[in-house]
């Protein structure tokens, strides 16, 4: 059945309750996708997911882990071939990580390109602090038509956001970024064809607990009141995307 919602970034195995999460979101027909961020961890998130109907994983390699599990990249690369979805990865040159970033270019590169070998993909990408620098890796190791880019929480500029969109980039959003001025500014001035929402639990809060896949209902609101349009309007719009999304990739 048709999905209600759609939660396409939540960390799903970071929540103590991981396998009710899973039953959760068949339940509320919430099209879930469950990011990982080291390879080891997805047999067992596939396993967990192995009976759902609305719960796709995602084989991970955080760009925030990359200084300890660089050399995980071997076990990413044997993995790959048993998914068409694929992240967290991505690039983070905030403070705390920025030491490791030549090594975060180097896995994000190697990754970028085994994916566009294999085609099919489809990516969720964290960009903290380096939007133009994930773009630029985008246009030289991930041609259009091998798969489709999801830009994950993007704060890029206006110019950085018409780049990402050339290179056929979609955007999930999530309650954080549509709580300040700029980031409802710049999601506004993004192709509504190209939105989804996401929680990004358990990173995300909401109310006085991490946010789970069903709450992405707020954020479905919270962008109807940004983009002045009706909660319904938004929803039937970013299922929509999903569909167009997830069919654009196949045969
Ligand atoms: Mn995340």
């Amino acid at each position: 059945m048709r999905p209600l919602w759609v939660d396409f970034h939540c960390h799903l195995d970071l929540y103590p309750d991981h396998a009710s999460l899973v039953a959760e979101s068949d339940r509320e027909r919430v099209a879930t996708l469950a990011v990982t961020t080291t390879p080891k961890a997805w047999r067992r998130n596939r396993e967990v997911a192995a009976g759902s109907d609305y719960v796709r994983v995602a084989l991970g390699l955080h760009p925030q882990l990359v200084a300890e599990r660089a050399s995980e990249l071997l076990l990413f690369e044997k993995f790959l071939p048993e998914t068409r979805y694929v992240g967290e990865i991505g690039l983070d040159a905030g403070p705390r990580f920025y030491k490791s970033f030549a090594d975060q270019e180097r896995v994000f590169s190697r990754i970028l390109s085994a994916c566009a070998e294999q085609g099919d993909k489809i990516l969720t990408i964290h960009s903290v602090r380096c939007v133009g620098k994930v773009l630029d890796h985008l246009e030289r190791s991930f041609p259009p038509g091998r798969g489709v880019p999801v830009m994950h929480w993007f704060t890029g500029t206006a110019a950085e956001a018409q780049r990402a969109c050339a290179l056929g980039c979609y955007f999930s959003v999530n309650a954080q970024m549509l709580t300040s001025a700029k980031g409802a500014k710049m999601v506004r001035a993004l192709p509504q064809d190209r939105l989804l929402t996401e929680t990004d639990g358990p990173f995300v809060d909401f109310g006085d607990r991490p946010s789970r896949p069903r709450d992405v209902g707020e954020t479905v609101k919270q962008l109807a009141s940004i983009l002045q349009s009706s909660n319904e309007a938004v929803n039937e719009l970013v299922i929509a995307n999903l569909g167009a999304l997830t069919r654009f990739v196949s045969p």
